[in-house]
């Protein structure tokens, strides 16, 4: 059942005035005027694809890997499920486990759809339902997800509401199925993982078009201008104003009140997170932090006068670690108060003076007209007595710090990452901070050691201070994002794409909750980068690929261009901004196959499984909302590697390809099973190194209807980087190759001889499809 008005068609009607033929009329709502047909399944309801999920998930089997044994969501409880023991209320292990992803992934897609609703409302507000939807001239289907799934298409901020109402309600009956003695099948609380996903990449949708449309960012413009970024960019000889979260509406108030009181050149505006991301977006005085992990680090140096923080990512403990270096704390999202007083009605003069003389810590300031005030008068007053704030400790305090450890290990023990904390405190304790140093770039700030520290040792500070001459050199750039992809450019690259001549699109997104520091990122994108994948960035991921040089001092964001095309770097902006990577897949087979669009989910996602080489690499994600957005890829048929902290999201969605039997589609020419190989061989796999995650999304790129020059192109790159990483060459090539046209010239004679080891023998290349309906004859 879906939530849309009541729709009548009445093929003749006459009245007084005049005889009306095939006239429809909608109940409910406007029925907005486009040509394309509405598809099968507007505003799907929770089971309305439960069909095309199972059929995933039969491929695609969850593996679980339970992160914890026990269930404590009710007082019946807590229940131990080892063993295959069932909870009091009958659950098992399995549905368990999916049962907390699917928590996992409505807490991320709420917090979009959260974001996107506030965003919306404020945007009617101040511009009007009527604002136009204009993401330029390049961009005609500006809203893909949104499309497809609602069968609605949005020309004015206005239309946002009905989706958002849709998705609110969405969100609400999952959140229903997680209640004790609800959903008890674990595949069916996949199923729902799924829905959730999808909602938000339709929740990303909304808050990135209306943000793109109303506030003026780049629309779909590949060369953009660069951004600076690190902390080495930021002048603390200035007022500088931190802004830390995702909604960049306050921000754009600072940068605004700034502007026109022609205070731009005086006064520092810098950016933690995806709200710096979206403040370049807005304007070019904006600078980047950099991104989650910095939070901590850059609080630590004590350079910002103020911190205004608006939503999502931000340190719970803000306003303690703002307190400790004197700054005042600015809440201006009524999701994050911080317990703070809420200042909102009151005059802009009283709540300065409070700031500045610290009579109050912060202020909950939700008039964000009165925010951008506040912080440049706050800042302005309170920096001329803070330049000489000293923050971090001298070297010889650090000594006098380290003296106290009692070498316990518990430092190290909490660490995520198990750096050798202790090791480095002992050799700061004899006057030696290079260890310290060297912790930097392994290291994600997330203060676990400080806190796990029996005697309070400032690890963190110590940590800075010790790499002070190399964070002042963090001078670093990231292409400011772009926003949608352009019709154009998928029309260029769709056909090469989906015949496999561009080897695949790679997206790099996610939080930096990096194992082994974030350089490997940046290591992987430019091989793919270098082999002519088409590279797309995004969040916290976009921040880390800017934040190293090769020898000419040169990121890679100066080095390949912002096309969406072959050996290109894409930034699309923001989190919200991922929904333009499943959007672009989604018009490769609207714009380029001419697959109808509205409402016509499944028929789409059928497309890009089988046809579209798209793969997401999450390599340090860490949030909700990242296994939310991980989860709309799975829908559509995107796979996705994580890293080796991705594990504890508790399970993957693994292909079996020795089991022949699942690796079978429908030939839509003839309506016969045909065997195709594993491909993509998984859906959600995470991979304990760098070198494991290139291999397999090198392979996570082949799909059951490449051309034989595109299947030879793709197994290039999957044997070369196999064979130089594990030396020899894959064991599965077999699987891969259908024909001998498939085979890459250069290692014909090789790959023959493996193949006739193995007893290869060729296969059909059909027109691939999971879906009956797409079968056009049907074999007598
Ligand atoms: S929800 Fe079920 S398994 Fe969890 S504590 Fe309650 S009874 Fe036990
Ligand atoms: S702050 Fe750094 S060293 Fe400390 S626990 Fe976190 S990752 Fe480890
Ligand atoms: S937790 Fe503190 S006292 Fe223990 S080893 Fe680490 S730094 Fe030393």
């Amino acid at each position: 059942m879906s939530r849309r008005g009541l729709k009548f068609k009445i093929g003749e009607l006459k009245t007084d005035l005049a005889t009306f033929k095939n006239l429809e009329i909608y109940v409910g709502k406007v029925e907005e005027e486009w040509e394309e047909p509405l598809g099968p399944s507007p505003m799907p309801s929770l089971t309305e694809f439960r069909r095309w999920d199972l059929k995933l998930l039969e491929r695609y089997k969850p593996f679980y890997l339970p992160f914890c044994d026990l269930c404590c969501l009710c007082t019946f409880g807590k229940c131990d499920l080892t063993k295959d023991k069932k909870g009091a209320c009958g659950i098992k292990m399995d549905a368990q486990q999916s049962r907390i992803v699917l928590l996992a992934c409505c807490i991320g897609a709420s917090t979009h759809t959260g974001h996107a609703r506030e965003l919306v409302n404020f945007l009617i507000e101040r511009f009007g339902r009527d604002y136009p939807l204009d993401l330029g001239m390049g961009v005609n289907v500006e809203a893909p997800n949104i499309r497809l799934v609602c069968g609605i298409k949005p020309s004015t901020i206005g239309d946002l509401e009905e989706v958002l109402n849709y998705v609110e309600e969405q969100i609400v009956q999952l959140l229903a199925s997680t209640h004790t003695g609800q959903e008890g099948n674990n595949l069916d609380f996949e199923s729902k993982v799924l829905h959730a996903g999808m909602l938000d990449h339709v929740a990303m949708e909304v808050a990135d078009i209306a943000q793109v449309a109303a506030f003026g960012f780049p629309k779909g413009d590949p060369e953009t201008s660069l951004a600076p970024l690190g902390l080495g960019v930021i002048d603390p000889t200035k007022p500088v104003i931190l802004c830390i979260g995702h909604n960049v509406v306050p921000s754009t108030y600072i940068l605004d009140y700034l502007n026109e009181s022609g205070l731009s050149d005086s006064v520092e505006v810098c950016g933690l997170c995806c709200t710096a991301h979206d403040m370049t977006r807005y304007s070019n005085r904006a600078k980047i932090v950099g991104p989650i992990s910095w939070q901590l680090r850059f609080i630590r140096t004590g350079v910002p006068d103020v911190i205004v923080v608006d939503e999502q990512c931000i340190r719970t403990d803000v306003l303690d670690e703002a307190a400790k270096i004197g700054a005042p704390l600015i809440a201006a999202s009524e999701k994050a108060c911080h317990g703070l007083p809420d200042r909102s009605e009151d005059p802009v003069d009283e709540i300065v003076e409070d700031l500045v003389s610290g009579k109050q810590k912060g202020a909950l300031i939700l008039d964000m007209e009165k925010v951008g005030e506040v912080a440049v008068k706050v800042a302005m007053r309170l920096a001329p007595n803070r330049r000489n704030y000293k923050a971090l400790p001298s070297v010889e305090e650090i000594t006098e710090e380290a003296k106290k450890c009692r070498k316990c290990g518990e430092c190290q023990r909490a660490c995520p990452n198990s750096l050798p904390v202790p090791e480095a405190i002992l050799s700061a304790a004899e006057g030696n901070l290079s260890k310290l140093a060297d912790l930097y770039d392994f290291c994600i700030a997330c203060g676990r050691c400080e806190s796990a520290c029996p005697v309070d040792i400032p690890i963190i500070s110590m940590m800075v201070k010790s790499s002070e001459r190399r964070v002042k050199r963090e001078i670093f750039n990231v292409r400011a994002g772009r926003g949608p992809i352009q019709d154009t450019e998928i029309r260029n690259v769709g056909r090469p794409i989906v015949l496999g001549e561009i080897p695949g699109i790679i997206a790099f997104v996610g939080c930096a909750n990096y194992a082994d520091g974030g350089k490997e990122l940046v290591e992987m994108c430019e091989e793919f980068l270098r082999r002519r994948y088409i590279a797309v960035v995004s969040g916290c991921a976009a921040m880390t690929i800017g934040m190293y040089k090769n020898e000419e001092g040169k990121t890679l964001y100066e080095l390949y261009p912002g096309d969406f095309d072959a050996g290109c770097l894409v930034n699309v902006g923001s989190c919200v901004a991922n929904s333009h990577i499943t959007g672009a897949a989604i018009k490769i087979a609207n714009i380029f196959a001419k697959r109808p669009l509205r409402a016509n989910y499944m028929e789409i996602a059928d497309y890009i499984l089988n046809r579209v080489g798209a793969v997401g690499i999450a390599w340090g994600a860490m949030s909700q909302k990242a296994a939310s957005i991980a989860s709309g890829c799975w829908r559509l048929g995107i796979p996705v590697i994580v890293g080796p902290h991705g594990s504890k999201y508790r399970r993957m969605l693994l292909g079996r390809k020795d089991r022949e039997g699942d690796w079978y589609v429908y030939d839509a020419r003839t309506g016969r099973k045909v065997y195709v190989g594993p491909v993509p061989e998984h859906l959600f796999y995470a991979a304990e190194t760098k070198e494991e995650a290139m291999v397999m999304a090198a392979k996570l790129c082949m799909r059951a209807n490449d051309t034989s020059k595109g299947r030879a192109i793709k197994l290039t790159h999957y044997i070369d980087l196999y064979r130089r990483f594990y030396g020899r060459l894959p064991d599965d090539i077999h699987l891969f190759v259908r024909r001998v046209a498939d085979i890459p010239i250069t290692m014909k004679d090789e790959i023959l001889a493996e193949l006739e080891r193995r007893g290869w023998k060729e296969m059909e290349i059909p027109d691939p499809t999971l879906l009956e309906e797409m079968i056009r004859v049907v074999e007598e």
